[in-house]
């Protein structure tokens, strides 16, 4: 299985002193093998490669572990990337009844699904109704019948040919019976082909639902992601869902059919069971393909234990008022990545036009960094030797303006002060900072 192929790629790396370019190399041509092998769409395996080869050559690496152990975590954020973000709640409209329509091949699940998700509205405090709009076999209104009597939910259906009329019908029936949702079974066939395309989108057109899940099964791989491209092309699809989960040997369409097409993944289903219906974790996926939650954990915890000690050296240097321009630069590419932080903090009473020298942008990070890097270890460490005439060979040297590099020296200057202040624990250090 994938996960046994990631074991017998991460033990030859064990062995390993750093990451480098050439084993990294080694072991993401194992893994995408190993991808492929599990039935992962080839541009999607290929993509994931290159990504996790830039986040391990660009990863910080704490002393305690080992290569292999901090690449295993790497893998592990990206598999959780590729199948994210996290997009299980469904939508409900107000006023109701959301509508809710499924489609997907024949066999994939889909009137399973129905029943497994109207229970699972319910559960959310909705009064849920379904719709039988298969009206290729007939035992498919049978099927729908018999799961709604198990789990005392209305079924709408009729003997007819016409599914745009049924659908229709059926929205009015679950109007007049004050439904919140309404989910449509619709037909599917063993392949994607014209007619069926047409049916499924006609009846969207005449039901104009809130949400189109596509209904996949997780067990035929490339299959359902290739299926699931061309409902995406015709339908306008809010998510998909992945059926038969514990079944699933290879994993490759949970990997693919997000990245194939861009809807995120609602559901899984994991069992025949009405009650085997789950929210799609991505995290938890990419840990169950894995394998490794052990050494993922471990890496965690010691990464947490490195920036405690991190943010410890940096607390003492402010607080003896030792924070170099070194230091504001790592602090100023943590904010760019924390993004929002910032603005949080000039909503806080007193902040407001405080703060506004501090928001950084990419632009204006590059402006810093280009700043900073001009300058010799010496004028960083300690701004305080920063003359006029150094200040015009830093401003050549970096190609901006000796106001701009004033500008900077000033800004890291008073976030120093403040810094120092916070560091040190002063109380009432929001007031203080009011007469800054
Ligand atoms: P439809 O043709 O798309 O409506 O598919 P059905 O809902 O009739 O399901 C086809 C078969 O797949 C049935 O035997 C279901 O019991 C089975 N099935 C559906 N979902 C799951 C699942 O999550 N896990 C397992 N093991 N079987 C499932
Ligand atoms: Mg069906």
């Amino acid at each position: 299985s994938l996960t046994d192929r990631f074991n017998s790629v991460f033990k030859s790396l064990s062995g390993r002193g750093r990451i480098t370019e050439s084993n990294i190399s080694d072991a993401m041509r194992e893994v995408r093998k190993a991808l492929l092998e599990a039935d992962v769409n080839y541009q999607v395996a290929k993509q994931f490669c290159k990504d996790v080869r830039e986040a391990a050559l660009g990863a910080e690496v704490v002393q305690s572990l080992k290569p292999g152990q901090v690449l295993i975590k790497i893998v592990q954020d990206e598999l959780t990337k590729l199948m994210g973000p996290e997009g299980s709640d469904i939508y409900y409209v107000s006023p109701g009844p959301t509508v809710i329509m499924l489609a997907g091949l024949q066999g994939c699940g889909k009137t399973t699904t129905a029943a497994k998700l109207a229970n699972y509205v319910r559960s959310e405090g909705k009064k849920p109704q379904m719709v039988a709009v298969d009206l290729q076999r007939p035992a498919a209104i049978e099927q729908l019948k018999t799961l709604g009597e198990q789990i005392d939910v209305p079924v709408y259906c009729e003997d007819s040919k016409d599914s745009v009329k049924v659908a229709k019908n059926g929205l009015k029936d679950a109007k007049k019976n004050d439904a919140d949702v309404v989910i449509l079974d619709t037909a599917g066939r063993l392949h994607v082909d014209q007619e069926l395309m047409d049916e499924v989108s006609n009846v969207a057109k005449a039901a104009t639902p809130h949400q189109i899940y596509l209904v996949c099964d997780s067990m035929t791989g490339q299959d359902a992601v290739n299926s699931a491209k061309e409902f995406n092309d015709r339908l306008e699809l809010d998510g998909v869902i992945l059926t038969k989960l514990d079944g699933d040997a290879r994993g490759g369409a949970a990997l693919s059919v997000k990245a194939v097409t861009g809807k995120p993944i609602k559901f899984a289903g994991v069992g025949e069971k009405i009650e085997d219906l789950q929210k799609f974790h991505p995290d938890r996926m990419a840990g169950r393909i894995l394998g490794m939650g052990d050494v993922v954990s471990l890496v965690e915890k010691a990464q947490s234990e490195y920036d405690e000690k991190e943010a410890d050296k940096l607390k003492n240097k402010m607080a003896e008022g030792k924070f170099g321009l070194d230091d504001f630069l790592k602090q100023m590419s943590k904010i760019k990545n924390m993004g929002g932080i910032m603005s949080m903090m000039k909503m806080l009473p007193g902040m407001a036009g405080k703060m506004d020298d501090l928001d950084v942008d990419e632009k204006e990070f590059k402006r810093i960094e280009a700043i900073i890097r001009s300058m010799t270890y010496n004028e960083r460490k300690d701004p305080e030797v920063l003359t006029a005439s150094r200040r015009r060979r830093i401003a050549a040297g970096c190609g901006l303006t000796v106001n701009d590099v004033s500008g900077l020296i000033k800004t890291f200057k008073r976030s120093r002060d403040m810094m120092k202040m916070m560091a040190s624990g002063e109380t009432g250090s929001m007031s203080a900072m009011k007469g800054l």
